[in-house]
């Protein structure tokens, strides 16, 4: 019978989402979910420097948004909780007491001074910087006498002076380590709480973790959680280290390169379909012709053996344009509530919507089409819309609205729009097209300065739609405006 697959995501809630480890998030939740395993989110909060609440909330909001549920972990429990470190503090006490009391860790009371006086004497001579292991061989008696004493100390374990510790991992294959680059690692720490590398495997064994997938940042960790395992007599995970995600620059991808936050692209105005399909092609690859895959799809075809070594980078245009295609399978009322937070923003509505403004961003939208891929786009795309007055884009006026045929072309039209009783495309078109004709323009020479004249700039949304929404008025003001302005 074949063990159940359970996996779980760890964050230190020491900082917001990030793409990285949202996608971690996603490959272990994504494994779970085509195993008909458990997923368990497990925070790790034994740094109590770095950890906060703040970030532990939007750590779990971030992924309750990407629809990353959990089966076991925060808020829900499970059998093996409790999910918060700090929160286990007793169990880590009393598996690293366990450990020293077979000799297999011990006690240190090297003081934090003494320690930083040694690395720097090696520093100087150029050596590794190692623990001495000066406290390896202290005889029970003295260990007893100086905890009795009440001296600080640490706990380190005892790792083997020689040989190899080999990982068959299932992502970068078999890698091995010389247990010589091994120092005696600290397992708890002098306020008593345990260190990640100690913490983690505990947790890991409690909590019959089957598979550990995680970022190949840790890969330099797995052996001295191998030889914890080794050392608890639990058998060890499998490992899976996914390589990290790269900016266009082919450096690790971080704030210079754009939004890396979870929350950051939700705040742009992302979707979260978009950014799941996207972030599982993040050195994951399902052959087949086309990128885009719907959670059910994913969870179907997600596997170990697609997920590749070589590091991805990240994409933001490619990001982009999925998330327009996603943005074409969402409703008109979805689009609204998704723009209407940038036009906020920009001070262009004001929420909530009274019904005819929300009818109207409602026609924004629907003209705005396809052109509009992310929310923030709004403002860029329709902001022209909304605002008192156009603000020109200086080239393009120059460029369209001075020529001498300007002026006394707004001025027909304007004459002829007004006299229109109805006014919408069917009603435009001749106006605009036989003034064309009449004029022997060409249609660009007047289609240009009304555009630039209503909208500000060269590229709009089609232009007769934009007279109708803006209505009549509006248009005819803004005509006139721009033939004083520039004419
Ligand atoms: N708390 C660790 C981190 O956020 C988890 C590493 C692991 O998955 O073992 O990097």
């Amino acid at each position: 019978m074949s063990t159940k697959v359970r996996v779980r995501f760890a964050p230190s809630p020491t900082g917001h989402l990030h793409v990285g480890g949202a996608r971690t998030a996603l490959f272990n939740w994504l494994f779970a979910r085509n195993k008909g395993g458990t997923f368990v989110l497990r925070i790790e909060d034994t740094d109590v420097e770095r950890s906060t609440e703040e970030s532990y909330r939007s750590v779990l909001e971030a992924m309750k948004w990407l629809g990353l549920d959990w089966d076991e972990g925060p808020a829900i429990g499970g059998d093996y909780g409790p999910y918060l470190q700090s929160e286990r503090k007793d169990l880590y006490r009393e598996w690293a007491e366990r450990l020293v009391s077979e000799g297999k860790a011990y006690v240190c009371f090297c003081t934090p001074e003494e320690l930083a006086r040694k690395r720097e004497e090696l520093k100087k001579q150029g050596k590794d910087i190692k623990y001495d292991r000066q406290c390896r061989d202290l005889s029970p008696e003295e260990v007893k006498r100086l905890r009795d004493e009440g001296k600080p100390h640490v706990m380190r374990f005892k790792t083997p002076l020689g040989g190899e510790t080999g990982v068959h991992d299932l992502v970068k294959g078999d890698v091995t380590f010389s247990n010589t680059t091994l120092d005696d690692f600290v397992i708890m720490k002098s306020d008593g709480f345990p260190t990640y590398n100690f913490a983690a495997v505990v947790d890991d064994a409690l909590m019959k973790i089957t598979h550990v997938i995680r970022g190949d940042d840790h890969l330099s960790n797995t052996p001295k959680q191998i030889v914890l395992y080794e050392a608890l007599g639990v058998p060890a995970p499998a490992f899976a280290h996914v390589p990290m995600i790269m900016g266009p620059d082919k450096g690790r991808l971080s704030k210079r390169h754009g939004a890396t936050s979870i929350g950051q692209f939700k705040q742009d105005g992302y979707l979260p379909e978009a950014l799941v399909n996207y972030l599982a092609l993040l050195s994951w690859a399902f052959d087949g012709a086309t990128d885009l895959f719907t959670v059910e799809d994913l969870k179907r075809k997600f596997s170990l053996e697609k997920v590749s070594s070589t590091p991805a980078v990240f994409d933001y245009p490619k990001l982009q344009w999925m998330n327009g295609e996603y943005m074409k399978q969402r409703s008109i009322g979805d689009r609204v509530d998704l723009v209407v937070p940038h036009l906020e923003r920009a001070g262009l509505v004001k929420s909530p919507l009274d019904d005819d403004t929300r009818s109207f961003v409602e026609k924004v939208v629907e003209v705005v089409g396809e052109r509009l891929k992310v929310g923030e786009q709004i403002v860029d795309l329709a902001g022209f819309f909304f605002k008192d007055e156009v603000e020109y884009d200086p080239a393009a006026a120059e460029k369209f609205l001075r020529p001498l045929h300007v002026g006394p072309a707004f001025k027909i039209l304007e004459e002829r729009l007004r006299a229109l009783e109805e006014f919408d495309e069917t009603t435009i078109d001749p106006v605009m097209r036989g003034l064309v004709s009449e004029m022997g323009l060409k249609a660009r020479d007047l289609f240009q300065p009304v555009r630039i004249a209503l909208t500000g700039s060269r590229k709009s949304p089609g232009l007769f739609e934009v007279m109708v929404i803006l209505g009549k008025d509006k248009t005819l003001e803004r005509l006139e405006i721009a033939r004083h302005k520039f004419t």
